[in-house]
């Protein structure tokens, strides 16, 4: 059997803070609209006019 090497993991740079953040299984589902590599990120670099009607997610 083979194991994943840990830079097989996809990754992105977040646009917030600048740093490159890898997946993570919580992101499984919806990698592909994660762009901010934390909720602290997310909501510093969503823009007020989107996030007045955003609902806040439920976060387990
Ligand atoms: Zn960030």
């Amino acid at each position: 059997m083979k194991m994943r090497k840990k830079s097989d993991l996809p990754s992105k740079t977040c646009p917030v803070c600048g740093l490159a953040f890898a997946w993570r299984k919580k992101w499984q589902r919806d990698w592909a609209q994660v762009v901010y590599c934390s909720e602290r990120c997310r909501r510093s670099g969503t823009p007020a006019a989107v996030s007045a009607s955003a609902k806040p997610a439920a976060d387990k």
